[in-house]
């Protein structure tokens, strides 16, 4: 089995001021796709020091996986930390540049002088495009070894990763082998009640089943390594149906379905219309469901938290005029340890109320209660 170590970059990291998620992330991509990791290290931004931590995974690993260091700063020291531990120098790319001021250009932002630090790469390596951020990321192979140096922003790691890295290391190191990743999605259960359900679950080799918790929403990932992509799928059916078991209502959809696709299907079986009050969500509901015209009838924001009669006077005030079946009202309390989220739900058969406390960090809240509300719509 070929053998990776993790290096991630970033004196934040080392102080303590952010989690080191990247590492995690990589970590349980490579057991997914059957690459043994000996070793995660962490590293400031110091150039020699990052050398050295290259040099020193060298010798061991076939794969050395770096986060982190590519932007434009004199801060940002990966490109020539691998220049130094591989004795070559920097080369400027006239196509990278080029490719970071058209995505300068994309966002409606100048490039600076700064900037053209992004364009240089070690002499012999491979740029990986970035679609997703303005740094390009690289990978520099040496007879049976690699070295892959990704971005620290956690959304474009991930990206490249998925899209390119992924398919690469597959095609090197396990050629005729094909990794296929099916997504159950789940509502309204926790991650560590799933845990608890499908524990066994989770220690299978192959298939590979994990979870990611997405505020109020857990994906679980389902992994299968074969020949081709049939017996790949092969492999994952099974494990599909024993989630099903266990899961049962709690699940809402497989793959690229997501919530409110979901939400609003039920409500479109129905022939119903939604009108949305919410108050101290940033009006995060509302937003989410902009695209299903046909569906929400109306949709209103509170500049004050209401009480719940004011609420459900709205609700059904609303409800008469724009001749909607359904109202959700929802509202963030801020408490100071857990907010208090408070739905009430508008049908023909009458007003339900729903209060969920929540308690992980506040910025995810809105967020939180939004995915509370769908998994109330999707089970109408
Ligand atoms: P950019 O060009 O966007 O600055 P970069 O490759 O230079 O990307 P860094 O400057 O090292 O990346 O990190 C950018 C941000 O990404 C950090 O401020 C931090 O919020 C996040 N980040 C970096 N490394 C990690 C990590 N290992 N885990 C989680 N988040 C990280």
């Amino acid at each position: 089995m070929p053998v990776a170590e993790i290096i991630t970059i970033g004196t934040e990291l080392l102080l303590g001021e952010i989690l080191d998620t990247n590492a995690q992330y990589l970590a349980r991509a490579l057991r997914e796709i059957g690459i043994d990791l000996y070793r995660k290290s962490t590293v400031g931004d110091n150039p020699k020091r990052i050398a050295e931590a290259i040099q020193q995974a060298l010798s061991r690993a076939d794969i050395v996986l770096m986060t982190g260091g590519l932007g434009p700063t004199v801060d940002d020291p990966t490109r020539e930390a691998v220049a130094l531990a591989l004795g070559v120098s920097l080369e400027f790319h006239p196509e990278l540049w080029e490719q970071v001021q058209a995505r300068f250009k994309r966002y409606e932002r100048q490039p600076t002088e700064n900037n053209k630090r992004q364009a240089m790469l070690p002499a012999g390596a491979t740029a990986i495009e970035n679609p997703v951020g303005t740094a390009p990321a690289f990978l520099y192979e040496l007879q049976e070894k690699v070295i892959i140096a990704l971005p620290g922003v956690p959304r474009e790691m991930e990206h490249l990763l998925q899209n390119q890295v992924l398919p690469y290391l597959m095609a090197h190191y396990h050629p005729g082998v094909v990794i296929l990743s099916r997504i159950v999605h789940t509502a309204g259960i926790g991650e560590s009640q799933i845990d608890d359900l499908i524990g066994d679950l989770e220690g299978m080799d192959n298939p590979t089943v994990g979870l990611a918790a997405h505020s109020g929403q857990v994906d679980i990932r389902i992994t299968a390594k074969a020949a081709s992509t049939q017996a790949a799928d092969q492999l994952i059916l099974p494990v599909i149906g024993r989630l099903q078991e266990r899961l049962g209502a709690w699940i809402y959809g497989l793959d690229e379905e997501s919530l409110e696709v979901v939400a609003m299907r039920r409500l479109a079986e129905k022939g119903w219309r939604l009108v949305i009050v919410e108050a101290g969500t940033q009006a995060a509901l509302i937003r989410r469901l902009a695209s299903f015209k046909e569906q929400l009838a109306s949709g209103h924001v509170l500049g004050s938290l209401p009480s719940e009669e004011r609420l459900s006077e709205l609700l059904h005030a609303c409800c008469r005029e724009q001749q909607a079946e359904v109202g959700l009202g929802v509202v963030i309390y801020p408490g100071s340890e857990k907010q208090d989220v408070r739905f009430l739900l508008l049908t023909p058969a009458g007003m339900q109320r729903f209060a969920r406390p929540y308690g992980g960090p506040p910025q995810s809240a809105p967020r939180w209660a939004v995915n509370a509300s769908l998994d109330i719509l999707r089970n109408l």
